[in-house]
């Protein structure tokens, strides 16, 4: 009988030790992972201790900034209160994430093109090679697998990488469209700052730049309807409806925006992560139609109607900015929402039918020349469960 009760104590001390330790352990990994994020967004928040002159040319550059930050055209919620998570226009039965992998095409860099035509590769999400006027133009390139503030946690990446920094091509012009993790990567940028010329980037985003390593000399930092010129092609920076941060505590310190590519021949437009509204027209206004759009249109929630459009919203740009083609991006690699993972593109193709805009869904990875462009209409996720 006094065995028992001796061998039941010692189980309890046992126990109690254990559970000591672990709580011990679980408490010191928490405080480990909350100084990790204090100190990173302390660095965020440092970019941001902006010299007054930085302040007085952001405010003579850009009407909406406001000596603090930057804010959208009108009335602007990140997350609606409130709001339910359910979309009731979904269409795509699939779940939020690919249960098969996603074809990849290995891109090819090099092809010759016809005369006078371009090209573009979709890499993925919102990362876009444009091979034009004998340039490399890089957007929001992502090439890890997770997007994080953090490396050893984040987004995971659903679909490969289709290159690496090395297999890119030197690249004359990397331009930003804001800097949300999932369109600035640290690890890409190192990886690809030696073969960069020049940056592009919205106000604000050159600090992100600089504390990367990036020489402040290569880097163009542009506000909403500035333009440059690169021998006869011109590119605006010009107006998203969204936001800016990367970490709670720099909300809107840096600008974000879209571009305008024109030249004689063509003009592209790439959106941005960005709501619906006016600005859409307003560009078309001042630039005329487009001959090819990349446009946002996934990662869409009624809770955040603000941020991202929904497919149906995307076609409404689409038609406001007088395109012929545009090409969802946006989507295929992350899932930054509650949504199948192809039905943003899945409700786009189907807005667009019976009107005379062209839904181009190219494979990532693969090479689309403008001259060719109605070939690359195959819908390869319908066959992706
Ligand atoms: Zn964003
Ligand atoms: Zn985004």
């Amino acid at each position: 009988m006094g065995e028992k009760k001796k061998t039941t104590g010692k189980r309890v001390m046992i126990l109690a030790a254990v559970w000591t330790l672990g709580a011990v352990i679980v408490l010191v990994a928490v405080f480990v992972l909350a100084l990790f994020l204090f100190v990173k967004c302390s660095a965020a928040v440092a970019d941001f201790s902006l010299p007054a002159r930085d302040r007085a040319d952001y405010a003579q550059r850009a009407g909406n900034f406001d000596g603090k930050g930057f804010h959208n055209e009108r009335d602007f919620q990140i997350m609606l209160r409130g709001a339910s998570p359910l979309d009731d226009g979904i269409v795509s039965g699939k779940e939020t994430v690919p249960k098969d992998p996603i074809p990849v095409v290995r891109p090819d860099f090099h092809t010759a093109l016809d005369p006078g035509d371009f090209s573009f590769t979709w890499l993925g999400h919102s990362t876009l090679l444009l091979r034009l006027r004998e340039m490399n133009i890089l957007f929001d390139p992502i090439l890890t697998r997770l997007v994080s503030p953090v490396r050893f946690t984040g987004v995971k990446r659903f679909s490969d990488p289709p290159a690496a920094a090395d297999d890119l091509p030197k690249i004359d012009l990397l331009i930003l469209t804001h800097d949300h993790y999932d369109h600035l990567d640290y690890q890409t940028i190192r990886a690809l700052d030696g073969k960069v010329e020049r940056y592009i980037v919205p106000l604000g985003v050159e600090h992100r730049l600089r504390r990367f390593g990036v020489a402040p000399e290569k880097i163009t930092k542009m506000a909403w309807w500035e333009e440059i010129a690169i021998g006869s092609l011109k590119i605006a920076c010009t107006p998203a409806r969204h936001f800016s941060g990367r970490c709670m505590l720099d909300r809107d310190k840096t600008l974000w925006c879209s571009f305008v590519l024109a030249d004689e021949k063509r003009k592209i437009f790439v959106s941005g992560d960005t709501g619906y509204d006016a600005h859409f027209g307003r560009i078309r206004e001042r630039y005329g139609d487009f001959d090819l759009v990349f446009t946002d249109g996934a990662q869409y929630d009624p809770r955040w109607p603000s941020v991202h459009m929904k497919p149906e919203e995307a076609f409404r740009a689409i038609g406001d900015l007088g395109a012929k083609y545009a090409v969802p991006i946006h989507w295929g690699a992350f899932r930054l929402a509650n949504h199948p993972w192809d039905d943003s593109a899945v409700r786009l193709v189907r807005a667009a039918e019976g009107s005379a805009v062209s839904i181009i869904t190219p494979r990532i990875g693969e090479t689309v020349p403008f001259n060719s462009i109605e070939r690359y209409r195959q819908r390869w996720y319908e066959d992706v469960r």
